[in-house]
């Protein structure tokens, strides 16, 4: 058994942000995570997770390197006769009707940037309450948006694809808030980051307190809480669980037998002991990232980013500096239950046979040199938030509320700071006050 003043419990951009800023001021603590990185996986200079980052990303452009600008010119939305640019002939014909979702971008970006500077001391949800904009957004279904906005036209030739692309989602699956945050890229100067140097940045000089395995059960014994790994159990006064919503909701509710029925289960989730989920509000999007070598067929020769915008498994297809794209379908790999799931020189024809087929139209030929399959992508959150701090010593921190790399990162500094007397725990007052 190891005793250790805190437990950070994944090692994604929140856990680490979290361990950054416990590390800078002197506290010990041990990180406990299968993979370091999580969602933000490069290698070999190929982003295989978290791609773009936006101008607005102060906390995380301080550990990766700004990599080339996205340019709304450098983007090929699919039609029917064709990529189409909006730049092309045509192509701005919506133009007032685009100018009014952007504006609705612009005060979404006022508001958030403001929301940040709060959220790195006070818990997400608390500091909801003085932003009523984007409370009503997250409360409107994006297709209610879109109906009420008349934008029926511009959202399928335009938003639709965007969508598709970087959430991995439909219109019916978000709701107003998603919907606008895609489209920052088209307002704020975003980038397709580098995170080749990220992760010794961020770890620099705690490598000796992260412990490599899975966690199996967190629990609370006289006082203090327990962490079960296969090898190891650690008795720590804090936990900070860093892990993706499903994950969390397996953790705190490890008690229960994977074999109860659903209903069953839901029940007992409204009764877990620490009371964080008391509501189902959550989805996540999955998506299947290729590595594809190849000969683009000439109508796509020159476009860096496709989106695509039919219901076909290809969402998007980029670019990369080595000639190579990245291509994002949907779909899953049988390879194993890990997540992600990787697949190296595998037969993609039988594994992946319906991306393969679509993936022909774009290509006169290719091959696809590794595929990596989230389960867990994006997580949608649905119209109310949850508390990152929802027990005395118990913080639930990532992407459960807004996702993105930005916000992630703030829930880390904003746990890592109530456990430095720098901000308030939050004890689920924010509940009170919403
Ligand atoms: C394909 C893809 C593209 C994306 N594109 C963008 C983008 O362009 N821009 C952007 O801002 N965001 C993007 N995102 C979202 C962004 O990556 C996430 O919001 C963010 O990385 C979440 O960070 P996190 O630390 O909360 O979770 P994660 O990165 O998922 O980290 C969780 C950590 O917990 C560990 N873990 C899980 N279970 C256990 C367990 N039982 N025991 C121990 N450890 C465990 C994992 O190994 C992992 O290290 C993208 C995501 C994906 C998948």
């Amino acid at each position: 058994m190891t005793q250790t003043p805190i437990v950070i419990v994944g090692g994604g951009i929140a856990g680490l942000a979290c361990a950054r800023t416990l590390y800078d001021a002197g506290r010990s603590f041990v990180m406990i995570t299968e993979r370091l990185g999580g969602r933000i996986y490069a290698e070999s200079g190929m982003s295989w997770g978290a791609k773009y980052i936006t101008k607005d990303y102060h906390e995380v452009r301080k550990f990766c390197d700004d990599g080339l600008a996205i340019r709304i010119r450098d983007v090929y939305f699919e039609t029917v006769n064709g990529p189409f640019s909006l730049f092309r002939r045509g192509g701005l014909k919506n133009f007032p009707k685009l100018m009014n979702v952007l504006r609705d971008v612009a005060c979404l970006r006022c508001e958030l940037l403001k929301f940040r500077k709060q959220a790195r001391g006070e818990c997400q949800k608390h500091v909801l309450q003085d932003y009523p904009l984007i409370q009503r957004w997250m409360k409107l279904p994006a297709k209610d948006y879109v109906a009420q906005q008349g934008l029926c036209e511009l959202h399928e030739k335009f938003i639709h694809p965007i969508l598709r692309a970087t959430f991995f989602v439909t219109v019916e699956e978000v709701n107003t808030l998603f919907y606008l945050s895609a489209l920052f890229p088209t307002w704020v100067c975003a980038y397709e980051a580098d995170f080749t140097e990220t992760l010794s940045k961020l770890g620099q000089g705690f490598g000796n307190q992260i412990w490599y395995d899975r966690v199996m059960t967190i629990g609370q014994e006289g006082g203090c809480f327990y962490v079960q790994t296969p090898k190891e159990r650690f008795e720590a006064e804090a936990v900070v669980l860093a892990t993706p919503v499903k994950v969390v909701e397996k953790l705190l509710t490890g008690v229960i037998p994977r074999v109860v029925p659903q209903r069953m289960q839901e029940v007992v989730l409204r009764t877990n002991p620490f009371g964080v989920y008391s509501e189902e509000p959550f989805h996540e999007s999955s998506v299947c990232v290729l590595a594809v070598e190849g000969e683009r067929k000439p109508i796509y020769e020159h476009a860096r980013i496709v989106m695509t915008a039919r219901d076909e498994p290809v969402l998007c297809l980029w670019k990369n500096r080595d000639g190579s794209d990245t291509v994002y379908v949907k779909g899953s790999l049988s390879t194993s239950a890990a997540d992600p799931s990787i697949l190296e020189n595998g037969k993609y024809e039988t594994e992946l046979k319906p991306q393969f087929e679509s993936l022909k139209k774009y290509y006169s030929n290719f091959k696809i040199r590794k595929a990596v399959h989230w389960r867990s992508a994006i997580t949608i959150s649905g119209p109310s938030w949850h508390c990152l701090n929802p027990q005395e010593n118990l913080f639930v921190i990532g992407d459960h509320n807004i996702c993105g790399l930005e916000d992630s990162f703030l829930t880390g500094q904003y746990a890592a700071n109530v456990l430095l007397h720098k901000a308030e725990p939050c004890l689920k007052k924010c509940e009170e006050s919403l």
